[in-house]
């Protein structure tokens, strides 16, 4: 039984991690820019892809900041995908961050906030950290313990052995950390509780008895390295800029970095952290690392949001935006004006507009190939023309659907791989688009609603 339990949840484990484009792992460019026909999970869009491999250049170069790009194209077509093999190329040191237009209308925030917090994410900050050491060989001290008042266990010779050694770095760090460095010189004798790790300066001359007293039978005696305290050691850690802010905002503390459950950061706390870090840029200590905001659905924003994004590029840190869209001209949210994409036509001037076009057959082939590989689902040959034709019919991702659960009825029939017969099964269970439309317009009258008819005008709204 605790057997299946635990096939049970591995299984899960696995199937959550297929997402829709766990296949994509970059955009499948070659050196020189040129989109490889098939390539890191890619299939075909090659324009497309290579003005999304020139961004990436800029990005990593640190060309452009505050720019942005809009994805635009029919459903289906990759936009997301694309977005995907962008982040997949970037460095580890780049951040990416992503929402859908949609999450900010469900968020226990404002709507500027929530972006406010997105392109924070996305902002990421190099801080560089010196440490200084005393350079040379620590060694570990022999001590000869005097008789102490008259406490037999603390008579006698005191032999350290030397395998459990930090390094030169660590005990350095360590006690510069706990004495202060101006405190610490070298040839110092130094007392470490291995229990509590208190260290406690003995001094050059370790005779006196009281030294003693105050360290057990755990303790053990080392001597700074001959030498000078010199700077040697330099730490880079890469945050965002939102972690810092949630960081230091005393009402959320650090935790909510895992809970997510951050709420709305005050004002000041961010003008605080900018001026810091600002003052960090001018020592040298801290470089801004521009990532990628990539909005999806952003025809779901509204105009405040749209006029914040304005303003937002405007700022010198800002991160590259990177919005798609499967909207034509539509209005735009919060106003009865219609503009292309439904984005404002101030806001679509600064945008490098890139378009995604309907496949082929052949490349919707090849991208059913890669995720019934992806799926871990064997097919027939019959069957993938067969998944092809309904790609080409409907739509690509209704075809992709297919894969998982045509694979669910081979598996119920005791059948090896997936056959055409299989692929008709589900076809026939679940409908696409347009035979579920003309389903619905064959027996609309009898959905609800549909008991009053409406008077002219009043569907406008929707449409
Ligand atoms: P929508 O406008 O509906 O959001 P979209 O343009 O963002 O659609 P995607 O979600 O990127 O479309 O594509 C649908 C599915 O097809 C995803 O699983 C995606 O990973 C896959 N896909 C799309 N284009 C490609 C491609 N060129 N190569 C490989 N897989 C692709």
């Amino acid at each position: 039984m605790a057997e299946l339990k635990l096939s049970e949840s591995r299984d899960l484990t696995r199937v959550e991690r297929i997402g829709a484009h766990s296949h994509i792992r970059g955009l499948g460019l070659d050196s020189a820019l040129e989109p490889r026909a098939v390539s890191e999970g890619m299939v075909g869009q090659a324009p497309a892809r290579k003005a999304a491999g020139v961004i990436l250049q800029m990005i990593k170069e640190g060309k452009i900041a505050g720019r942005a790009v809009l994805l635009a194209g029919q459903p289906g077509t990759g936009k997301t995908a694309i977005a995907m093999g962008m982040a997949k190329s970037l460095g580890q040191e780049t951040p990416f961050a992503m929402m859908a237009g949609s999450e900010l209308f469900s968020l226990e925030m404002s709507k500027t906030e929530a972006l406010m917090q997105a392109f924070r994410k996305a902002i990421g900050v190099r801080i560089k950290e010196e440490t200084e050491v005393i350079e040379g060989e620590v060694v570990e001290v022999q001590i000869d313990r005097p008789a102490v008042s008259g406490a037999a266990a603390k008579t006698g010779k005191l032999t350290m052995k030397t395998t459990e050694m930090e390094t030169v770095y660590d005990l350095g760090a360590k006690m510069i950390e706990a004495l202060g460095k101006e405190k610490v010189q070298s040839g110092d004798v130094i007392a470490i509780d291995k229990v509590s790790g208190k260290i406690t300066k003995l001094g050059r001359s370790f005779a006196r008895s009281r030294d003693y007293d105050a360290v057990g039978p755990q303790t053990k005696f080392v001597q700074c390295p001959d030498g000078e305290l010199q700077k040697r050691k330099e730490v880079v850690h890469c945050v965002t800029l939102h972690e810092i802010d949630v960081i230091n905002s005393r009402t959320q503390g650090f935790l909510a970095l895992f809970t997510g459950d951050t709420g709305e950061i005050r004002a000041e706390v961010r003008e605080q952290i900018d001026t810091k870090v600002a003052e960090w840029r001018e020592e040298g200590k801290a470089e801004i690392v521009p990532g990628v905001l990539f909005i999806d659905e952003v025809h779901m924003l509204d105009i405040e949001c749209f006029s914040f994004l304005n303003r937002a590029l405007e700022n010198e840190m800002a991160p590259i935006l990177v919005v798609a869209t499967n909207r034509g001209i539509t209005t735009i949210r919060g106003t009865n004006y219609k503009s292309p994409h439904g984005i404002p036509i101030d806001l679509l001037d600064r945008l490098l507009i890139i378009t995604t076009q309907p496949y082929t057959e052949e490349e919707i082939r090849k991208i059913l190939d890669i995720r019934s590989q992806e799926e871990d689902v064997e097919m027939s040959e019959d069957a993938k023309v067969l998944l092809t034709k309904i790609g080409v019919e409907t739509s690509l991702r209704y075809a992709i659907h297919l894969i998982t659960s045509a694979a669910l009825a081979c598996q119920k029939r005791k059948g090896k791989i997936v056959e055409m017969e299989d692929i008709s099964r589900v076809y026939q269970l679940f409908l696409d688009i347009k035979r579920s439309t003309q389903y619905l317009m064959e027996y609309q009258s009898q959905y609800m609603f549909n008991e009053i008819p409406r008077e002219k005008g009043e569907d406008e709204e929707t449409t």
